[in-house]
């Protein structure tokens, strides 16, 4: 078969290096010849905040941040950025904070540095959100992709085991979504399946010790790699899938995500064999779904959709809301009774 493809690959400088946030964040700030620096760091990342910016000159600290970017934050963020003459964002912290940096260049044209603390994956990106009045808005634009990423493992040392779990496994959904997604191609499931080995070796040490700084740095770069196929693949059956629950029932993103998976992974697999045996060979496991299954039960997982706030009597209600947005590529037809039926188990938590 002859190949063919038709991919875009996102600029952006990556540096990466345990313990070298706050110098590699000076070297850039020179690079980029700024002399008005914004910090934007929620209050709980203050004390990294600190740390990251300890070599550089700030213009004004910023850290009303809030969970999905509400509109009137942002419009702050971007008062305060209008008014000190800023010429450079730096955001620190997890994708909250990334994303109220975002807001702000996306008006403002100003450029990002930033500096993750989470393994949300939102500084590889260009979508950006906003919300308001409890309707979230997305959409893409290159302004809002950061210009530069400084990953330093150490700052995520402080992230709670059972937080970086849930992160890594969103992270792992954007890994083998990727496979099967609208604009999946053969660089996006290169990064996909090297995403899913980084994560498969990372979050388990962490669960063990998560002092383990190897661990953490594996997670780190595998949420990375995550974070650039999923923006180039787009969207697959699993994100529409937790899209729909997410707007429609309030529930929690990254445990929706790692809920959600084993269940989508068994739907599609044997669909898509070439997909599944390079989920299945980055896992180093005989199948994908083993792969998957026995990675959760070593991390202990999250498992059941009823933890999160789905009533099983929604359960109708959210196949018919998932059905019209089933990509068309998903590699098989998806009916009511698939989705309804997925639900179910997934809302129970019978797959471990
Ligand atoms: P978050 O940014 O809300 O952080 C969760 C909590 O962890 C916060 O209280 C934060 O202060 C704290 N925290 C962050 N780093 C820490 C650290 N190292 N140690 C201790 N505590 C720390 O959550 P998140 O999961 O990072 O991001 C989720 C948000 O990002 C959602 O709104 C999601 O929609 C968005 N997102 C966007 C994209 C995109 O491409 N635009 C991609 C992924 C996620």
């Amino acid at each position: 078969m002859s190949l063919v493809f038709d991919h875009i690959t996102l600029g952006q400088r990556v540096r990466f290096a345990a313990g070298h946030a706050a110098d590699n964040l000076a070297a850039e700030v020179d690079r980029l010849g700024a002399e008005r620096v914004m910090v934007i760091a929620a209050p709980g990342e203050a004390a990294l905040a600190e740390t990251v910016t300890a070599d550089i000159d700030v213009t004004v600290h910023h850290d009303d941040v809030a969970p999905h970017v509400p509109l009137d934050k942002a419009d702050k963020a971007r008062t305060v950025a209008t008014e000190n003459g800023i010429d450079l964002l730096v955001s620190i912290g997890g994708g909250s904070t990334t994303g109220l940096a975002k807001a702000v260049a996306m008006t403002t044209g100003l450029p990002i540095v930033a500096v993750p603390t989470t393994y949300a994956g939102s500084e590889a990106t260009n979508v950006w959100g906003l919300t308001e009045s409890a309707r979230k808005t997305t959409g893409v634009d290159d302004k809002v992709l950061p210009t530069t990423v400084i990953y330093d493992a150490t700052l995520t040392l402080s992230l709670p085991v059972e937080l970086s779990i849930a992160s890594g496994l969103n992270g792992m959904a954007h890994c083998i979504d990727s496979m099967w997604a609208p604009r999946a191609d053969p660089i996006n499931r290169a990064l996909a399946a090297e995403g899913i080995r980084a994560l498969a070796a990372g979050l388990p040490a962490i669960k063990h010790d998560p002092q383990d700084l190897a661990g953490r740095e594996q997670a780190l770069y595998g949420a990375y790699l995550s974070a650039v196929a999923f923006a180039s693949a787009g969207s697959g059956l699993h994100h529409k899938i937790c899209h729909v629950l997410g707007g429609a029932y309030d529930m929690p993103h990254a445990e929706t995500h790692a809920t959600v998976l084993p269940y989508v992974l068994a739907l599609n697999a044997a669909a898509a064999p070439e997909a599944a045996s390079r989920i299945a060979a980055a896992f180093g496991s005989a199948t994908a779904v083993e792969g998957l299954n026995a990675l959760r039960a070593t991390l202990d997982a999250p498992r059941a959709l009823q933890d999160y706030g789905l009533a099983e009597e929604n359960i109708p209600e959210a196949a018919e809301k998932i059905l019209p947005v089933v990509p068309e590529t998903n590699p098989r037809a998806v009916s009511r009774a698939d989705l309804e039926e997925l639900l179910r188990a997934a809302h129970a938590g019978s797959t471990r």
